[in-house]
Parts: structure tokens; sequence; C-alpha cells
């Protein structure tokens, strides 16, 4: 049974390839209206539940909900009011920005086509919108990916590992974009990551997932509890070997 007021709810949500098991018996309560981090180190099993979560993936066991929607059932009530965007957005090198839009609001359909304006102005690449998409920067293909994400108007937006394979300054202007989503729409973003440093600047609910299962998970001031976010993680999953190298400054 869904609860009301959480976006992404899982109960004993499970995953095996062949005998080895990537999640276990995940407990998953996203809140609506959080910026939540679901935070791991690699091969832990984030891209897992997210392919589970958007019906990629069959589930060897356990149940997920999307906005109230039972996956199994219905899923593509729950998809047409999600935005998602995994890791290498998928666009026509040889068309424009603006024109690769135009081909994902088509097949949307609906209302679609008239946010392509504004969902360009949203991830500021208006001002490039008529360059062909094969002379973007990776960070500019991120955020045209960002921006098909929002072409549905939807209440939740997944992002799987979103600053993964960008510069700093990708990097930082992905966060920020996010970060002023969250705040200007109020919108539910569930991202993975693997990097402490950008679930604590971005996020305010997390879930920590180690060797497929979960951890803890909460409110990011509860989960931490005075401790820095570095201390948490390696109390929580007993990763000594955690990287921060990417916190500015480290
Ligand atoms: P990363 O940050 O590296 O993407 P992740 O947290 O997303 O990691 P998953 O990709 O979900 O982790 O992988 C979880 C586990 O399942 C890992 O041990 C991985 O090797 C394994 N795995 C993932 N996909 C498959 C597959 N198609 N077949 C077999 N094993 C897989």
């Amino acid at each position: 049974m869904a609860l009301t007021g959480l976006a992404i709810e899982t109960h004993g949500l499970t995953k095996h390839y062949g005998r080895h098991p990537a999640v276990l018996d995940l407990d998953l309560r996203v809140p609506r209206g959080t910026v939540f981090g679901f935070l791991g180190r690699n091969g832990a099993g984030k891209t897992t539940t997210i392919g589970m979560l958007l019906g990629l993936l069959r589930p060897t066991s356990g149940e997920a909900w999307l906005l109230g929607h039972d996956v199994r059932r219905d899923l593509n009530t729950a998809l047409r009011r999600t935005g998602v965007l995994l890791d290498q957005p998928a666009f026509y090198p040889y068309l424009t920005g603006r024109e690769n839009l135009w081909v994902v609001a088509q097949a949307l359909g609906g209302t679609a086509g008239q946010r392509i304006e504004e969902a360009l102005e949203t991830v500021e690449l208006a001002g490039r919108a008529d360059d062909r998409f094969g002379a973007y920067s990776a960070g500019m293909k991120q955020r045209l990916g960002l921006a098909a994400a929002l072409l549905n108007d939807p209440e939740l937006l997944i992002f799987d590992e979103p600053t993964t394979g960008l510069d700093p300054v990708g990097q930082r202007a992905i966060r920020t974009l996010i970060r002023r989503l969250a705040s200007e729409t109020g919108k539910t973003i569930f991202l993975s990551s693997h990097q402490l440093y950008e679930v604590e600047q971005i996020c305010d609910h997390a879930a920590v997932i180690e060797a497929g299962r979960l951890v803890g998970q909460g409110p990011l001031a509860e989960l931490a509890a005075g401790r820095d976010l570095e201390t948490m993680f390696v109390e929580l999953t007993g990763a000594a070997d955690i990287a921060t190298s990417e916190r500015p400054g480290s």
C-alpha cells in the first residue's frame, strides 16, 4: 500500500543478477518536495534501483511506487508525471538543441512542445539552442538532457549521477541548476551520487546504500546528527576509502 506524501516508496525491493545480489530488501521512502540524495560507492546498487523504479529492470522480488502508482501495474501513468535523466542523454548530433527538444516533445505529446523555450531558459541554453548538439560541451549536453526531462512538467525528477563525467565547472553548473529547480518549483528531485560533497551541497534528505543494502535514510541533518557527512558515511558503510577529492580545497 503506497503512502501519500511519498514520491518514491519501495518495500523489500530486491534484484539478483544470476546469483549476484545487486539490491537487497530495499525500503526506500522519499518524501514529496525533497531533494533526495541516493548515496553509495560505485557498484553499491544505485543504477539497478533506479532501473527498477523506472520499469527498465524487473525486480527479483519486492514492490515499488512512484507518485503513489505501483510500477508493476501503472508504470505509464507514473512516468507521465516523472522526468528522467540517466547518465548519457541520447540526442541527434546533427540536430540543434532546440530541434532535439522538439523530437522529445513530439514523442511526449500533449503540451510538451509549449515548454521548450522555458526549459531552454531554465537550463541556460537559450543562447546556444540553434547550435548543433554535436558541437555542445559535455556540460551543455547534460543540461539539454535536463531540459528534456522538464518538458512534461514532471512532479518528480530522477537523475542518475547527473554530474559524473563533467569537469568541475560543468558539475557546479548542474548542481546550481538542480538547487534552483528545487527552490523555485518545489518538485521532488531524487538523484544518485557517489560524491559526499555533492549530496551535502544539493540535498536535504538522503539514503545511503552499501553493497545493495540500505544502511540509513532521512533528513540529512538527522542522518549526520552533528557529524560531518564523511564521518556519517564511514560509520554507516564501514567504508574508510571514500574519495572526498571532489570537495573543493581538500
Ligand atoms: P556505479 O556508481 O558504478 O554506477 P551503482 O551503485 O549504480 O554503481 P549498479 O550499477 O547498480 O551500482 O551495480 C550494482 C551491482 O550489480 C554491482 O556489483 C554490479 O557489478 C552489478 N551489476 C550491475 N549491472 C549488472 C548486469 N547487467 N549483470 C550483472 N551484474 C550487474
